[in-house]
């Protein structure tokens, strides 16, 4: 089984990723636990590249080709052979990350990167996206530290939160959309809710 977070900055994924992994193990079942970019080995040197800010700016389709390689990597040498184990995946972003921030953020084609991102990932897709949604100045102001692509203007934020939404809204039965200014417990608690029945199946 195959499960992604995804949402904008400060919005909780890796605390709620964290805690479905915990969740999962407690219930005897294998989980992997893994983001992106960076989950595997080459993925990590790229995800240096992509996130720091003396990088400088990236042609947007190189950007989006550099995230799609990340995920090439992550989907052949970790994501498959999980699968093939009989592992459940826990990811902390995937392909919608791409569609949303290169793809809404970036003002790049979407129906260009989508066969691009099949591709790269053998098309492998999530049995649920668990979607985060804040708005951009709420999630923004959780740190102060600010990566390259973080470090953009509010509007651009504000485009990938709605590229998000547009992704949920036009495949509802695969997403769960979550409010994530709840307390942290009641959204890890409608998400197990959601994701046991898809353990028995
Ligand atoms: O840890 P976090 O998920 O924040 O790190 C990933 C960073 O990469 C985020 O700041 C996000 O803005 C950016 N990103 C992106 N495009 C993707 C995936 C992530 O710009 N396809
Ligand atoms: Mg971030």
């Amino acid at each position: 089984v195959f499960l992604c977070f995804e949402g904008g900055e400060g919005a909780g994924k890796t605390t709620q990723s964290r805690l479905l992994e915990a969740w999962l193990r407690e219930r005897g079942h294998d989980a992997l636990l893994t983001r992106e970019p960076g989950g595997s080995e080459v993925g990590a040197e790229l995800r240096r590249i992509l996130l720091d800010p003396a990088t400088g700016d990236l042609s947007p389709r190189t950007e989006a080709l550099v995230y799609a390689a990340d995920k090439a990597e992550h989907v052949d040498a970790l994501l498959m052979p999980a699968l093939e184990r009989g592992e459940v995946i826990v990811c902390d972003r995937y392909v919608d990350s791409s569609l949303a921030y290169q793809g809404a953020g970036r003002a790049l084609d979407v129906a260009e990167l989508d066969p691009m991102l099949r591709w790269a990932t053998r098309g492998l897709r999530p049995h649920l996206t668990i979607l985060l949604d804040l708005a951009p100045q709420t999630g923004l102001g959780r740190f102060e530290e600010r990566d390259r692509i973080e470090a953009e203007g509010i509007e651009f934020h504000q485009r990938v939160r709605d590229g998000f939404l547009r992704l949920a809204a036009a495949d509802a039965e695969h997403y769960l959309v979550l409010d994530a200014r709840a307390p942290v417990e009641e959204i890890h608690a409608a998400i197990t809710a959601r994701v046991e029945p898809l353990l028995t199946q």
